[in-house]
């Protein structure tokens, strides 16, 4: 059974059949799986897939604003 997977840093899809390690073929990092089945991907229009990966992308940068603020908060709790 192929899994649908993402990279967080270039944001390609690739379809990688049951592997822990998978690995973004352009970049080499490592990949996220998405919540998507593959006959739902096959069926996917490319702009359902273009919105999949904007959607994707803004989680990505939300989460990393979330950890630059807890960064944040810690430091400053340290100066106390
Ligand atoms: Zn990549």
């Amino acid at each position: 059974m192929l899994r649908i997977y993402i990279c967080p840093k270039c944001y390609n899809f690739r379809m990688v059949s049951k592997r822990p390690d998978a690995i973004c073929l352009h970049c080499g990092n490592k990949l996220d799986i998405c919540n998507i089945n593959y006959v739902d991907y096959i069926n996917m229009t490319q702009k359902k897939r273009n919105e999949f990966r904007e959607d994707y992308k803004r989680r990505v940068m939300l989460y990393a604003e979330k950890m630059q603020h807890s960064d944040q908060e810690k430091s400053e709790s340290t100066f106390l």
